[in-house]
Order: C-alpha cells, then sequence, then structure tokens
C-alpha cells in the first residue's frame, strides 16, 4: 500500500464535529496499511471571514500581512485535526505551507508553487506518523515571505505534494459526491461522473465548475496525478480524473459530453465605434493587458458600411471591471473609439467534451436547446472540445438545465446531495 494525500476541504472541516470525523476517515486510511498526508483548508467561511476583518481595517490591505492573515485560518484546523487524531490513539503531527516545503514565487495572494521540498512531511511519515498540511500557503524563495495561493488553493497544494511524494492518489474530500455533469445545486438531475479525463475537467474548470480548481488540474495533469473527488460525508465511490482512461474499469462509460458548466462571474466590455482599421484591436487589448487583466471571450462585429466603425466586445471577471473601463478610458484618445459599454448582468454556458471533435451534430443541438428555451445569445465561443456562449445572467440557470436534458445528461435516479458548504 503506498502513500496517499488526501485534502479536506472547509466545509469539512467546519467544526469541531466535522474535524473529528475527519480524523476518523483519515485514521481509517491509515488502518488500511497507507502513509497519510491530510491537506486542509481553513474551517467552514473562516478565511472570508479574515478578508472581511481585514477590510475593515484597511479598505486595500497590504499583499503581504493579508497573506499573514489568511494563512492562520488553515494553522488552526491543522493544529485541531493533529489533535483530534491523536485523541483517536494514533501518532499525527502538522505543518505550515513553509515547513511543508511549498517554496512559491513572491506574488502575495496568488503565489505560484515553484518548489515542493516535502524532506520534513517524509521524516514525520517515515516515524510513523499521519502529517497533517497547512494548504492554500508557502514561502517564497526570494523573500521568505509567507504567501497564499489564491482562493481554493488547498487543492494545488494538495496536489503538488502528492506529486513530490510520488503519492498513488491525490484525493479531493468536498461537500458533494464528486463532478457532476452540472452543478447540482443548480441541476437537481445532475447525474455523478465516474471518471473523467484531466483534458475536459481542465475545459470545465475553466468555464466555471468550481468543484476542482484549474491550477490544480493543470498540475496533476502535468505530473500526472490521478485525482480522486469525493465526499467526506458518505463513503461513496467519487469521481477519478486522470490523463488516461483507468483499464478494466467497468463503471467508466465513454461520453461523447462530460457536461455542462455554468459561470456568473464574468462581466462584458463593449468598445463602441473603433474604426475598421489594422491595429486597433491591438491597441485595445494592449491596454488591457497593460493593466495586468485575462479576458476570455471576444467578438468583433461586422462593420457598418457607411461608417467605418465597429464594435469590439470582450468579457473580463467582473472583479477586474473597474480597472478595465479605467485603463480603456484613460487610452481613448489614442485608440480612438466612441465610448464604452459595461455589462455585469450576463452568465456564460460552456458545453464540454472531447467527444465533439468527431460529432458534428453537437452544436447544432446545443444551438436548438437554448433556442427552445427560449433563451437569446450574446456571445459565442469555441475549442475543439467546448462550446460556450454567453447570455442574460436571469437566463443561466434555465440554459443549464435545458441544455443538460438535451445531452441525455439528466439522471434517472436519486438527486444530487449537496451536504454543505457554498460550491467551494
Ligand atoms: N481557505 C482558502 C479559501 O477559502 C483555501 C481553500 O479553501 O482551499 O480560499
Ligand atoms: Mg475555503
Amino acid at each position: 500500500m503506498g502513500l496517499v494525500v488526501q485534502k479536506y476541504g472547509g466545509s469539512s472541516v467546519a467544526d469541531a464535529e466535522g474535524i473529528k470525523r475527519v480524523a476518523k476517515r483519515i485514521v481509517e486510511a491509515k488502518k488500511n496499511g497507507h502513509q497519510v498526508v491530510a491537506v486542509v483548508s481553513a474551517m467552514g467561511d473562516t478565511t472570508d471571514e479574515l478578508i472581511d476583518l481585514a477590510e475593515q481595517v484597511s479598505p486595500i490591505p497590504a499583499g503581504r500581512e493579508l497573506d499573514m492573515l489568511l494563512t492562520a485560518g488553515e494553522r488552526i484546523s491543522m493544529a485541531l485535526l493533529a489533535m483530534a487524531i491523536k485523541n483517536l490513539g494514533h501518532s499525527a503531527q502538522s505543518f505550515t505551507g513553509s515547513q511543508a516545503g511549498v517554496i512559491t514565487d513572491s506574488v502575495h495572494n496568488k503565489a505560484r508553487i515553484i518548489d515542493v521540498t516535502p524532506g520534513r512531511i517524509r521524516d514525520s511519515l517515515n516515524e510513523g506518523n499521519i502529517a497533517i498540511v497547512a494548504g492554500f500557503q508557502g514561502v517564497s524563495q526570494d523573500t521568505k515571505d509567507i504567501t497564499t495561493l489564491g482562493r481554493g488553493g488547498s487543492d494545488t497544494t494538495a496536489v503538488a505534494l502528492a506529486a513530490a511524494l510520488d503519492a498513488e492518489v491525490c484525493e479531493i474530500y468536498t461537500d458533494v459526491d464528486g463532478v457532476f455533469t452540472a452543478d447540482p445545486r443548480v441541476v437537481k438531475k445532475a447525474r455523478k461522473i465516474d471518471w473523467i479525463s484531466s483534458e475536459d475537467m481542465l475545459e470545465l474548470a475553466a468555464s466555471g465548475s468550481k468543484v476542482l480548481l484549474h491550477r490544480c488540474v493543470e498540475y496533476a495533469r502535468r505530473y500526472n496525478i490521478p485525482i480522486h473527488v469525493r465526499s467526506s460525508f458518505s463513503g461513496l465511490r467519487g469521481t477519478w480524473v486522470s490523463n488516461e482512461k483507468p483499464e478494466g474499469d467497468a463503471q467508466v462509460e465513454h461520453a461523447i459530453i462530460s457536461g455542462v458548466a455554468h459561470d456568473v462571474s464574468e462581466a462584458k466590455v463593449t468598445v463602441v465605434g473603433v474604426p475598421d482599421k489594422p491595429g486597433e484591436a491591438a491597441a485595445i487589448f494592449r491596454t488591457i493587458s497593460d493593466a495586468e487583466i485575462n479576458i476570455d471571450m471576444i467578438v468583433q462585429n461586422v462593420s457598418a458600411a457607411a461608417t467605418g466603425l465597429t464594435d469590439i466586445s470582450f468579457t473580463l471577471p467582473k472583479t477586474e471591471g473597474r480597472k478595465a473601463i479605467d485603463a480603456l478610458e484613460k487610452s481613448k484618445a489614442g485608440i480612438g473609439f466612441e465610448s464604452l459599454r459595461y455589462d455585469d448582468q450576463i452568465g456564460k454556458i460552456s458545453l464540454v467534451g472531447a467527444g465533439m471533435k468527431t460529432n458534428p451534430g453537437v452544436t447544432a443541438d446545443f444551438f436548438t436547446a437554448l433556442s427552445d428555451a427560449g433563451v437569446n445569445i450574446e456571445l459565442i465561443s469555441t475549442s475543439e472540445i467546448r462550446i460556450s456562449v454567453v447570455t442574460r445572467a436571469d437566463d443561466v440557470n434555465e440554459a443549464v438545465r435545458a441544455v443538460h436534458t438535451a445531452f441525455g445528461l439528466d439522471s434517472d435516479s436519486d438527486e444530487a446531495v449537496v451536504y454543505g458548504g457554498t460550491g467551494r
């Protein structure tokens, strides 16, 4: 039996009862002969509460200090979990991200892991301990300051440790039974997926599915670490995410479509009255990128023959909206457009599946489902394995359900269970 890395999210360790339940699960794995490393998130909504507190003392808290503050959340849960395990008669030691060897760059609040040197974790395991590691945090190689990996970053910690320790699997415990064909909070008939390729999972994560973080799946794919997403509230098999389909696994079917994702966290900017000549789009998107804003979809309309002017629309995270508008306003004279429009009442629906490469009817069926549901489409973008549309935010839930049904994804068994939490 090899080494397993298990990650428990905030809703799994929300209170003392939760911590004791998780401790039992970890001990169970240890009793089954595994070496166990458990990565934990902060209890419940601790991280949000700490951010609120920071904003009460300073509207824009300093990044370094915010990281110091937020990493305290994971310290609380790791220490309590180690105590709970000891109380069950097993030995456990807790480690901060820095002690566990999680080395990052120096970008506060969204640091990237650049190396993992888990010497202390290995020693602790070899001494027979269960190792508990604080998720979401590391230490900067250059500044030696404490960093955090961005919201939801504990998943990434778990996969990075699994890779560095050559674990046989990284188990991500959450408040649903696995990855579903749609968000079970929106689609009651969503079906649990038994296996999904890393490729499809990456695309779902990029399209707004919150069950796994994009960066975590990316890491797992690069280092070929299988992820098992499952619930800490039930003993059920969850969803396996891996590069290759597991051999001889009877439960795994080959689906054309993996799922439907949705995202209401984006806004749309329309640059109105752009001269239709070379260099205009370049100037607009240079301005946006100089402001360090990542954009998602782009469309340019056909220019009106009479005026030679066109409109360019793009989507971006709502949180970056203000910054984008300010940057474009400042460069207005240089770029030479007429006006800007900002719309944060949009939503995105995406259909994902590698099978669509070889099934030409998928696009037509997708648009038919939306039109039957009376949903108007504002923007469209595609990749080889995804079709996404932007609609009114109010239409999103209806649209997700319509598409889910149209592609035969509705489950005919029990309703999907959501055990707690908020979807993160
Ligand atoms: N506690 C952090 C957050 O809420 C990290 C995590 O949960 O993964 O974002
Ligand atoms: Mg959390």
